[in-house]
């Protein structure tokens, strides 16, 4: 801004910021086709954005909250509580950040995941707001179908989101099919239970005529019997909806582990008998802790709780 007096430059350089954090650790898996990024917020919080590099695609996922209210056992952003909501800005510079990275590459972001950390359903305007400039044809313009919404399942959330009749894709993050065994997971179900979950998926499926997916997390001895296949198969028969598969990982609070290969297989075959197409989501950067909320564990861990020095 050479426009500009020196001396204010000079004072805007001090006070003004474009980016309302900064990078403060990156890893990178063993492959270089994950990238993950720790950001510091200006009040010490912590976040991550994480990007993958497939064939043809470079999916960036995205945090919506510092923290998470729902306190699922098995997720590491769960086992943090809830720290607070993130603003539409703060949303939206996450893809920005990578966004620039990737033009210097001659390369872009193709697509996008709500599924970092955060519960996108429980911070509704600001997400909604942060779709709405990302999908702006005047703003970011990525195409509506490329941004897809993952939640736990807050109930009147969803039914709110169906009635806009957005076209962002929408992911339920199911992970058992009964009341006993995701009551165990997932606390939240104890307020909206499976049977008030499904009537709410149905609802999002026949106002919007959209495909949804179902998020399963697999976990060894614990979701992933032929049992629970079943249950699941039986449950969403019929429904225009996919199922998405993902091999746990592992996180410090919780001593589940993922399933085995076998195991996954015979999950598969069970939904194929009851005509539930799946697939399994192969885990990026397992070796970089980029499992939501996992990176900023592992700072805490080496560097203390004290993120001042973060920030300087
Ligand atoms: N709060 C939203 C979106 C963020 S979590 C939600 O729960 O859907 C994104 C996905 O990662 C969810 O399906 C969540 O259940 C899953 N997840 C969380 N921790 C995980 C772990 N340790 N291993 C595998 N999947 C996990
Ligand atoms: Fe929150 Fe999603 Fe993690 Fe559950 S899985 S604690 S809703 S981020």
């Amino acid at each position: 801004m050479t426009n500009l007096p020196k001396s204010l430059r000079s004072r805007l350089a001090e006070a003004a910021t474009f980016v309302p954090f900064r990078p403060v650790s990156e890893q990178q898996s063993s492959d270089g086709q994950t990238r993950k990024v720790l950001f510091a917020l200006p009040d010490g919080n912590l976040i991550e954005t994480v990007r993958m590099q497939y064939d043809r695609r470079t999916t960036l996922c995205i945090s919506t909250q510092a923290g998470c209210a729902m306190g699922c056992v098995f997720c590491a952003t769960g086992q943090m509580g809830f720290l607070r909501h993130l603003s539409v800005g703060e949303i939206v510079a996450q893809v920005l950040f990578f966004a620039r990275e990737l033009a210097a590459e001659d390369n872009r972001v193709t697509n996008i995941v709500m599924m970092g950390m955060g519960e996108p359903l429980h911070n509704y305007t600001p997400t909604l707001a942060a779709v709405d400039r990302l999908t702006d044809p005047a703003g970011f313009g990525l195409g509506a179908r490329k941004i897809t919404i993952s939640t736990v399942g807050l109930v009147p959330a969803m039914r709110r989101y169906a009635e806009e009749q957005r076209q962002t894709p929408l992911a339920v993050s199911l992970h058992a099919a009964t009341n006993e065994e995701r009551d165990k997971l997932i606390p939240i179900n104890r307020r909206w239970p499976v049977e008030e979950l499904m009537e709410a998926c149905r609802y999002y499926i026949a106002l919007t005529g959209r495909r949804l997916t179902f998020e399963w997390a697999l976990i060894a001895g614990e979701n992933d019997t032929r049992e629970q296949a079943q249950k699941l198969g039986a449950l969403v028969q019929g429904m225009l909806c996919h199922v998405n598969l993902i091999p746990l990982n592992p996180t410090a609070g919780y001593d589940g582990g993922p399933s085995s290969h076998e195991r996954v297989a015979a999950f598969q075959e069970e939904l194929a008998r009851f005509g539930v197409s799946s697939t399994v989501r192969v885990r990026r950067g397992i070796d970089i802790q980029a499992g939501c909320g996992q990176l900023r564990d592992r700072v805490i861990l080496e560097q203390g709780n004290d993120f001042s020095q973060l920030l300087q």
